[in-house]
């Protein structure tokens, strides 16, 4: 039996880090049984739908590298399957209707009185529907497992294997929530963490049995793995930069902080330096000038030594090749720069 599992998110919007924990553990409980993953939009809730939501779910989804092999399936678009479902529920399945319309199941509501399906009976009747083997989702919805298998019961089938995993809550043990920042897939994205990074913490964390918390010390480790992991060309056009400029953004600790150095080096600000800047700035243009076109970062770190020797204002050359006191390491930034830019930067200082 090819085993068949669902991500079915409710279409909020970007997806918190808990949910995306979901889907990678869906996809990869998939991959690893030759399996098939189902994405399943929950919309039968109006106050669970947001404008964009769907489209900022698909897109945390491809850049987590989550793809899916059927859907989206749109909850909003099945609502006479489970019209269908509800009255064999009725007819058959010990449920009622109500006076003003509404179909129950002792006190769960599946239609309600305008007809439209509550989220306990869409995502059981989807989950038979869909052939699912098997549903991975967060332990907040335990409560719900018995009253799930009640209602499938109630329509006639059986209930799949539910496995249930523990929650990512916020480094202060509380729900993950806006408050806490970080929260959210694209925050992590904004923050500048690699997606791969943002993978590799969710994949560690696998299926965890209890909650845990958000380990934002992990995963910038894993976004300095990420970034050191990364070719020149990625690193570039991860930092909006030509690959001349890769060197330089080698040391960066997120994706921001790698185009803040793409910044400093493609187009400074120009800086004050220091009224006795002369010197040094003579001694590297006669030591840059002799040197090739195009340095290695061997190469820079020897005119660096050679600069420092002779008791030179490296900060004075830094404001003057970068117009910032800090950034990448001076050598990177000889090595990003060509020769004629860093001699005109030089000069114009
Ligand atoms: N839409 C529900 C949620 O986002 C899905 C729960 C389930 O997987 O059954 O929590």
């Amino acid at each position: 039996m090819t085993v068949r599992v669902r991500f079915a998110p409710s279409p909020t919007g970007s997806l918190h880090v808990g949910n995306a924990l979901t889907a990678v553990a869906n996809r990869r409980f998939a991959d690893e049984r030759g399996g098939v993953l189902v994405l399943r939009i929950d919309d039968t809730d109006p106050a669970r739908v947001v404008e964009g939501g769907e489209e900022a779910i698909l897109e945390d989804l491809a850049w987590l590298g989550v793809a899916f092999d059927e859907g989206p399936v749109r909850q909003s678009e099945r609502g006479e399957l489970y019209a269908e479902a509800a009255t064999r529920a009725l007819e058959s399945g010990g449920a009622v209707r109500d006076e003003d319309g509404a179909v129950r199941l002792g006190q769960t509501t599946l239609l309600r009185a305008d007809g439209s399906t509550t989220y306990q009976l869409a995502s059981v009747v989807d989950d038979l529907d869909l052939a699912i083997t098997h549903v991975i989702r967060g332990s907040d919805h335990r409560p719900n497992h018995e009253l799930h298998r009640r209602i499938a019961r109630a329509v006639g089938g059986e209930l799949p294997e539910v496995i249930h995993h523990g929650l990512v809550l916020g480094e202060d043990g509380k729900k993950l929530s806006k408050r806490h920042g970080h929260s959210s897939i694209a925050e992590l994205r904004e923050e500048g963490l690699p997606a791969g990074a943002v993978r590799a913490y969710l994949d560690e964390l696998g299926l965890p049995e209890h909650d845990v918390h958000l380990d934002l010390a992990r995963l910038r480790r894993l976004a300095i793995d990420a970034i050191s992991a990364m070719s020149d060309e990625e690193l570039a056009a991860a930092a909006g930069a030509p690959v001349e400029a890769a060197p330089a953004l080698r040391g960066a600790r997120s994706l921001v902080e790698a185009r803040e150095y793409a910044r400093l080096v493609l187009s400074p600000e120009p800086a004050e330096l220091p009224d006795d800047a002369g010197p040094t700035l003579e001694r590297f243009v006669e030591l840059r000038g002799g040197a090739p076109e195009r340095l290695t970062t061997d190469e820079a770190r020897a005119i660096v030594r050679e600069l420092k020797a002779v008791g030179g204002d490296l900060r004075a050359l830094r404001l003057a090749l970068t117009g910032a006191a800090t950034g990448p390491e001076l050598a990177a930034i000889l090595a990003a720069l060509s020769r004629d830019e860093a001699l005109v930067r030089a000069a114009r200082a």
